[in-house]
């Protein structure tokens, strides 16, 4: 039996412009589009009241909600807090399936920390996430990603679902069909016309039936119905770097300040690096400056890293008074890349093979 969970950022562009915007806090937001055209890429809750929702029409949106604030989508931000978001999950588990910038299965059968109940660690991770970014996760849990997925929606936002193995079949039953990950809105149609509502209606129909109606997917509908749903996780690459920054609400003016901020960042990367199957020979310091620009310098070891005081010794060396400037120092981290993966030998496979 597999531990999945499936981990869904809640309004996520949305939030994420209120958060880092306070002046947008508790308003109806719209990301993407204007009043004169384009469309809706999300739309904060306040928003969502109106009927304002993704992909309608702004034009529209605008006239549903005419107090509605139209922000430009800011992809690099959304990308940088995903990255942060992930290096969570990294903590947990290296089988993360992203499915979007806001969005991921992952497999916590074999967890790497000690923690072992799935709640447990889902209710760590949205805590992880709030803390790290101000930002509202829901999670669904489950023993298979079909489940994962509904479940994560049940309670939204700030939701934390599970389906435990005995509640599945009474769970589906329930469910209504537009609610079946995979069930889009012209099959649910369909459905409804061949009398299948819900997912106890599903069940009902043979395989060879639902093979005749919908095809290839036939088969799908027909085991999911049953809680059947053996996909794997399917990891999309593996991480180039492992690393931890920080953002200062005062900037740094000298070294002395910048070597002090750095200690409580280095010992991050290092915990990260420790959870990682990974090991690497480089270091990366990052800093943005008070005008945004941006720096990177780096330093390589011939060995892998194996302790902390190598990590501090390739900072020192990194660092002199060029790296100054009168605009201040608003943000630094540290990475680690060039990294090799240790083989991990999976627990369940040595017993079956
Ligand atoms: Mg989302």
């Amino acid at each position: 039996m597999r531990k999945i969970i499936h981990i869904d950022m809640d309004a996520f562009y949305a939030s994420v412009e209120q958060n880092d915007d306070p002046d947008l806090r508790g308003k109806p937001v719209a990301v993407g589009g204007h009043k004169e055209g384009g469309v809706v890429a999300a739309a904060s809750y306040e928003a969502r009241k109106f009927g304002v929702k993704s992909a309608l029409s702004s034009r529209i949106a605008a006239r549903l909600c005419p107090q509605l604030i139209f922000v430009k989508p800011r992809f690099d931000r959304y990308k940088e807090i995903s990255s942060e978001i992930r290096a969570i999950f990294h903590e947990y588990t290296d089988l993360i399936e992203p499915l979007s910038l806001d969005e991921a299965y992952l497999d916590i059968t074999h967890p790497k920390i000690g923690l072992k109940s799935a709640t447990l660690i889902a209710i760590d991770i949205k805590k992880k996430i709030k803390d790290k970014t101000g930002l509202i996760a829901s999670a669904g849990i489950s023993f298979n990603k079909f489940l994962a997925k509904i479940a994560s929606d049940i309670e939204k936002p700030n939701g934390l679902y599970v389906v435990l193995p005995e509640n599945a079949a009474v769970f589906i039953e329930k469910l209504p069909i537009k609610k079946f990950h995979g069930i889009g809105r012209v099959t649910a149609e369909k459905m409804k016309h061949a009398g299948i509502f819900t997912g106890k209606d599903l069940k009902a129909k043979t395989l060879d039936d639902l093979c005749l109606r919908y095809g290839k997917q036939g088969n799908y509908y027909y085991h999911v119905a049953r809680g059947i749903d053996h996909r794997p996780i399917l990891p999309t690459r593996k991480r180039k770097s492992i690393s931890a920054e920080n953002t200062f609400s005062h900037h740094l003016m000298t070294l002395a300040d910048i070597l002090s901020h750095l200690k409580p960042i280095t010992e991050e990367v290092f915990r990260r690096y420790q959870l990682q199957s990974a090991q690497g020979r480089t270091i990366s310091l990052k800093i943005k400056y008070g005008n945004f620009k941006q720096i990177t310098r780096s330093k390589s070891q011939k060995e892998v890293i194996l302790n902390l005081s190598e990590i501090q010794v390739l900072i020192r060396s990194l660092l002199n008074e060029d790296l100054l400037h009168e605009a201040g120092i608003r943000l630094l981290g540290i990475g680690i890349s060039n990294l090799q993966f240790k083989k991990v030998v999976d627990p369940q496979m040595s017993i079956e093979f």
